[in-house]
């Protein structure tokens, strides 16, 4: 792989070569001078919370997902919530989702009580099977919320058809996928509303923070007393419209927001560029499938870079490869664990092993490597080399007998 050059590349500026890091984190926050900058700003006046800041973030974010409205808040788990709230599903309500997720996207509904349905995965998308959908639905069944998992847009032609065939709200967890297009068209505005999410891990981030995106000016206004304890607008402080929540997000996270947010282009190249690099060096580790880069009819907004193992390779390869990653410095995660597979899923809904088999085959074999913007191409050609070895040791050592293409 030392003979990889950045010569192929059309801007070569963006990964550089270099010698040290003796630790490659699984990810890593990008901030500039001007970024730090505009927080020192922030600290310096007298509004730390609901002042200037919020306004221009939202702003800017209903801007960058062609909505009408954005409202901040201090989380992605609030937007999602409140996206929700929102669609008026509450008490055994069914909301048709995926169980190959964060687990956020499925608390949101129970947070309501309503019920999350979920609908096994494609397996090369990772998202939600449309296809799967229709047989999932039944009297109960309120709202779909589709997950753009990994940043990978889901197929919003087949969902939207649903969606409108039976009438459903669709709230899209975009919280993996700012920036990205379907279609042409920006991920999060396609349906009744869409949340994003700012966590260090995330494209963007302001520390901790997210949004809801809409053009539905009932959903914005809502959400905007909601989140500011239930106060209507321009209503005195100690009044309260409706029972709300504090979910509001400070000047100093919006201020960090703003700067991200300006350069989400950019990131979005940085990204498209690592995981480009990462597919080159891979192509020569048979064990390992990696994620398609260029869908025909989508743009990815690259989160994270998940690869995944061979049929062959069981979750306990899968485990033992991340130990002798993380051994070598490497960080790395199963991205991700069944959501209905996890104790409090089971035990509510009573979920159990074999419910969505593409769901468990995949998130029994992923492992998300080393992605941050500013991931360098040695950096890349340490992970691949240490996954190359770890998968050959264990191919080595006999997968379950079965012999491997080569
Ligand atoms: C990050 C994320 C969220 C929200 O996360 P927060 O930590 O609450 O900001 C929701 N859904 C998905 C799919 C995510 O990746």
């Amino acid at each position: 792989m030392s003979t990889m050059t950045v010569t192929a590349f059309e801007t070569p500026h963006i990964l550089t070569r270099t010698t040290e890091h003796t630790e490659i984190p699984l990810s890593s926050p990008d901030l500039t001078a001007e970024d730090r900058e505009r927080v020192l700003d922030i600290l310096s006046g007298r509004t730390l919370s609901l002042g200037p800041m919020l306004p221009a973030f939202e702003e800017a974010l209903a801007e960058a997902a062609g909505t009408r409205f954005a409202v901040a808040v201090n989380s992605g788990t609030s937007a999602l919530h409140l996206c929700v709230k929102a669609a008026g599903l509450g008490e055994g309500d069914e909301v048709i989702t995926t169980p190959f997720s964060f687990v956020a996207s499925a608390n949101c509904m129970v947070y309501e009580r309503a019920v999350p349905r979920f609908v096994d995965i494609d397996i090369d998308t990772y998202n939600i099977d449309p296809a799967l959908i229709p047989s999932a639905i039944n009297s109960k069944t309120k709202a779909l919320l589709p997950v753009h998992v990994f940043g990978r847009p889901c197929d919003m032609t087949a969902i939207g058809k649903i969606a409108t065939q039976y009438g459903f709200p669709v709230i899209e967890d975009s919280c993996e996928a700012i920036g990205a297009t379907f279609e042409g068209k920006k991920i999060g505005s396609f349906g009744h509303s869409g949340a994003f999410a700012f966590y260090p891990n995330k494209q963007i981030t302001t520390g901790e923070g997210g949004a809801i995106v809409t053009n539905d000016e009932r959903t914005a206004r809502l959400s905007r007393s909601w989140r500011n304890q239930g106060r209507g607008e321009g209503s005195a402080w100690l009044q309260h419209e409706r029972l709300g929540y504090n979910y509001r997000l400070s000047d100093i996270n919006c201020g960090l927001g703003l700067g991200q947010l300006g350069r989400l282009q950019e990131i979005g190249q940085m990204r498209a560029q690592a995981a480009e690099t990462y597919s080159q060096m891979l192509a020569e580790v048979p064990e390992v499938i990696t994620p398609s880069l260029h869908p025909h009819n989508a743009e990815i907004s690259w989160f994270v870079y998940v690869v995944r193992l061979q049929p062959e390779f069981t979750r306990e390869d899968r485990d033992q490869i991340l130990a002798t990653l993380r051994a070598r410095g490497i960080g790395c995660n199963n991205y991700f664990a069944p959501l209905h597979l996890q104790d409090f899923y089971r035990e509510m809904y009573g979920f159990q092993r074999g419910d969505f088999p593409v769901t468990e085959h995949v998130a029994d074999r992923t492992i998300a490597l080393p992605f941050f913007n500013r991931l360098t191409i040695s950096q890349i050609e340490t992970v691949t080399d240490a996954l190359r070895h770890a998968v050959g040791a264990i191919r080595r050592g006999s997968v379950n007998g079965a012999a491997l293409p080569v």
